[in-house]
């Protein structure tokens, strides 16, 4: 197999210096795959976000074992902003749009790093008005008054304006309607397809996830106890036992 784009191996991450929450996570990500982190409440999917976009030290945690390799780079020890300009994003859960600017504004702010140019950067917008034409239609609404669902997009769209290779995406299906869930990872999936964007995609939602995703891993208490092609997953009687009826 050539070498994922994002190869987790064997970390453990510890908060306050005394919280174990991962506990030896492995887990490869294919460059123009989505795969899915599964699991229920506390198992540690938003952690394993949060160390591979450098986001563990604003929480006051550390990856104490382990590596994680971006192509051939290792990345534990690089910040945030160091990973944005590697084209890896993560879209937080609970969607964190800023409620006092427009649609639009919000968009804007996430392509701050890119040194391209207006033209560039306005063609990026416009390409995320296509993906996302509830965002065009909401295009000068406060952020606070749009729906949960425009919100998570406008969430999603902000990322995108960085030009990502690879998303890291938290529960977007979080509070979300089925319906609104189906639209939000439809435009994933079309995403991935006609931009070849990686997606890395923490879900309770295993159903949902599972529909979309390539590949998935299955988290519990801060080890996968389970991985393989999404199809089987699906299938697999102890995921439908323990999992399907999630979310
Ligand atoms: P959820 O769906 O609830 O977000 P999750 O699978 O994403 O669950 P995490 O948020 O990674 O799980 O949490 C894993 C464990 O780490 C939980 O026990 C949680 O209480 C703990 N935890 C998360 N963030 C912190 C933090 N900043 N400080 C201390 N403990 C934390």
């Amino acid at each position: 197999m050539s070498t994922p784009l994002l190869n987790v191996n064997g970390i453990e991450v510890i908060y306050n210096h005394v919280i174990l929450v991962l506990k030896g996570v492995s887990l490869q990500v294919p460059e123009g795959r989505i795969v899915a982190l599964l699991g229920g409440n506390g198992a540690g999917k938003t952690t394993t976000l949060r160390a591979v976009s450098n986001l563990l030290a604003g929480e006051r945690g550390e990856v104490t074992k382990g590596s994680i390799t971006l192509r051939d780079e290792r990345i534990e020890k690089l910040s945030t902003a160091d990973m944005v300009e590697r084209g890896v994003i993560q879209v937080m859960e609970g969607r964190h749009c800023f409620g006092h600017l427009t649609i639009e504004e919000n968009l804007m702010t996430g392509a701050y790093t890119r040194k391209d140019g207006k033209a560039a950067i306005n063609a990026t917008l416009e390409k995320v008005y296509n993906y996302f034409p509830r965002l065009k239609t909401r295009r000068t609404s406060q952020a606070a008054y749009t729906s949960g669902g425009e919100q998570q997009m406008c969430a999603i769209g902000r990322a995108l304006m960085a030009n990502p290779k690879m998303v890291l995406l938290d529960e977007p299906s979080m509070g979300l309607a089925p319906q609104i869930v189906e639209e939000v990872f439809e435009i994933v999936k079309d995403l991935n397809t006609k931009e070849g964007t990686t997606f890395l995609l923490a879900e309770q939602n295993t159903n949902m996830a599972l529909r979309y995703a390539d590949y998935g891993y299955i988290l519990e208490n801060g080890r996968i106890v389970m991985d393989g092609e999404a199809k089987a997953l699906a299938e697999n009687e102890d995921v439908k036992e323990f999992y399907l009826g999630m979310g």
